[in-house]
């Protein structure tokens, strides 16, 4: 528990810009509100950077990069493990100020806090396992040494969907590397990206290292930054459309480039399944993170034997999310994150229902403060349909029936995506068969969660490149460079 009023907490949040190791207001002095998307009313004021000021955190990591790169591994490591221990105690704090900024019930803040803090842990055990080789070439003669060196200062830029765990996703593996860091965090949701880095300044981490630039004016602020070549990183986890422009403009610097970008993951449920275990995945695949995730189930294919089975529970379980402020006991379904995001489900789900599918559960905008929308199931939805081929980041539930696996696999294929599939199968055989043709950066055999800081992150596709987490996770932050020794 928190000994922290909420009035307390929020206050000991800090709002302006964080450069060379300095709390500092925006060059021009302007501000942005940060607002709670249950009731809609203003949380904190933070600085609104302008292009001076990312020019300004981009000199800072450039100066901080050559002593940090030249830091011992053992103490980048005991830093992110301290950062670790730190957010771990203030988890209570981090996930109170998550589901204000954000919505999601505190149930699923908490899950995220402890998530996002196993970054700091998985990497700070990374750090020290660096390393390069020395052999000698096929020629018998010559010698090669190979090693690793921190590919230096990085543009880290982060979405609004998962606050804490988006940042350490990054800041985690680029510390561990030795690399310096701008990060941009979400407008609408910064708050915790700030407490996040004023505990990883209490955990040691030196001035200069880690940037912050809060904006509202992100095209902004990036572009100068990343056209500068003292920036030789830009990891960026949002939507294909900016993802696609960063990557043009990234061009022109021949910047390395992550992009972790959007999903639509097909969730399959095959005639042989186990249909419980089937529901419990799809509730759990769709419904996490009120479907703003990335990773959450877009459109559920089921066996045509199965799918009446299927359907009835997953709806009954639908009906039963309480929807309401994430802060709330009781709530299992928070607000979206603004008006627009529930403009956009609810158009799908309308469109769809317009163009022939079936509304089973939800689909009404209820009346009120907040941005609120119900757990949807619509059924009778075809393959053309926009709830189908565009990312929904909402709790909305598109059933599609296939007769057989080869449908499946075609219907699954059929967006430009290619982050994440889920498969539902008593046969491991027809499992793996599934998993090899589906195209997919992960896949999920019967579990409706794959996002481990373990295993590597990412997708195909339109969902981008690049690998966050696991043994990949660091080597996104590293170069390789080879030595030619002449025979000795
Ligand atoms: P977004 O693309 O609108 O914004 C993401 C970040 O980019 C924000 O910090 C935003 O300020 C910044 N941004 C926006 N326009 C920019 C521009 N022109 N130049 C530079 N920066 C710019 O995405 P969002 O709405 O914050 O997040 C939702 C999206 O993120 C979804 O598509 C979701 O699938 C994706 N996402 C992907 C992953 C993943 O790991 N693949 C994880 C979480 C979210």
């Amino acid at each position: 528990m928190s000994a922290l009023t909420d009035e307390a907490l929020l206050a000991s949040v800090p709002t302006g810009l964080f450069i060379a190791g300095s709390w500092v207001e925006a060059a021009g002095g302007r501000t942005f509100d940060v607002v709670d998307p249950a009731r809609g009313s203003v949380l904190l004021k933070v600085a609104d950077a302008s292009a001076e000021d990312g020019m300004a955190a981009l000199a800072a990591a450039h100066d901080a990069q050559e002593s940090w790169g030249r830091t011992g591994a053992r103490v980048r490591a005991e830093i992110l493990r301290r950062a670790f221990t730190l957010v771990t105690e203030r988890a209570e704090d981090f996930a109170r100020l998550i589901t204000w900024e954000m919505g999601k019930p505190l149930a699923e803040s908490r899950a995220e806090v402890a998530y996002g803090a196993e970054f700091l842990r998985w990497f700070s055990e990374e750090a020290p396992r660096i390393s390069g080789r020395y052999m000698t070439a096929p020629d018998g003669v010559n010698r090669l040494l190979v090693r690793k060196r921190p590919v230096g200062p990085c543009l880290l830029i982060t979405p609004w969907n998962f606050p804490i765990a988006m940042a350490t996703r990054k800041i985690a593996p680029a510390l561990a590397a030795g690399c310096t860091m701008v990060l941009k965090p979400a407008e609408l949701t910064p708050l915790t990206s700030l407490l996040l880095t004023q505990v990883l300044v209490e955990a040691g981490v030196p001035a200069g290292v880690l940037n912050v630039v809060t904006t509202t004016s992100a095209a902004e602020v990036s572009g100068p930054v990343i056209a500068d070549p003292r920036l030789r990183k830009l990891s960026f986890t949002g939507s294909t459309q900016v993802g696609r422009r960063l990557i043009s403009q990234a061009a022109d610097q021949v910047l390395r480039v992550s992009m972790e970008l959007g999903g639509n993951a097909p969730f399959i449920v095959c005639d042989d399944a186990d249909v419980d275990a089937a529901v419990d995945g799809a509730i759990v695949a769709k419904m996490r993170n009120g479907g703003e995730a990335c990773v959450a189930a877009n459109r559920i294919l089921v066996h045509r034997s199965v799918a009446e089975k299927f359907t009835a529970t997953f709806a009954e379980r639908m009906a039963g999310f309480v929807v309401g402020p994430g802060s709330e006991p009781g709530t299992t379904l928070g607000p979206l994150i603004d008006e627009r995001s529930r403009q956009k489900v609810a158009t799908l789900v309308d469109e769809a229902v317009a163009a022939g599918g079936t509304l089973v559960v939800g689909g009404a905008v209820p009346v009120g403060e907040g941005y609120f929308y119900p757990a949807t199931v619509v059924t009778g939805v075809t393959a053309d349909m926009a709830i189908v081929q565009d990312e929904i980041f909402g709790p909305v539930a598109p059933i599609m029936v296939f007769d057989d696996d080869a449908e499946a696999v075609r219907l699954a294929n059929s967006t430009q995506y290619g982050l994440v599939a889920f498969v539902y199968t008593r046969d491991l055989d027809r499992a793996l068969r599934l998993t090899e043709r589906l195209e997919a950066g992960m896949l999920g055999i019967n579990t409706g969660v794959v996002s481990n800081p373990a295993a590597p992150f990412g997708g195909v596709k339109a969902s981008g490149m690049g690998r966050e987490g696991g043994a990949e996770g660091i080597e996104e932050y590293l170069e390789t460079v080879y030595i030619g020794i002449r025979d000795p």
